[in-house]
């Protein structure tokens, strides 16, 4: 999940003395900083019964489990958020 986010992280060169970092959002590819991306889970996962299921259960399905998680903006995590809710 963290790698993920390491992924999409990239050194941040611009006005903000504070901001080290941002990340690029998987879906707009736009860049923002660390408070407002969200990693995401591209698989719901509500049919596991705990986080420790998770990762057999990724391996099994995808070869780098890593593909499963992806960095989203908090606008772009909001729109398939509802997306989401209205399939269910
Ligand atoms: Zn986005």
């Amino acid at each position: 999940m963290m790698e993920a986010k390491k992924l999409a992280k990239r050194d941040y060169k611009g006005a903000n003395k504070k901001q080290k970092f941002e990340y690029q959002c998987n879906h707009c590819k736009k860049w923002f900083k660390d408070s407002e991306v969200q990693v995401d889970h591209k698989i719901p996962v509500g049919s596991l019964l705990s986080w420790e299921d998770i990762t057999p259960f990724l391996q099994k399905l995808i070869p780098e489990g890593l593909d499963a998680f992806q960095v989203l903006c908090k606008e772009c995590h909001q729109v398939k958020t509802n997306k989401e809710r209205e399939e269910r």
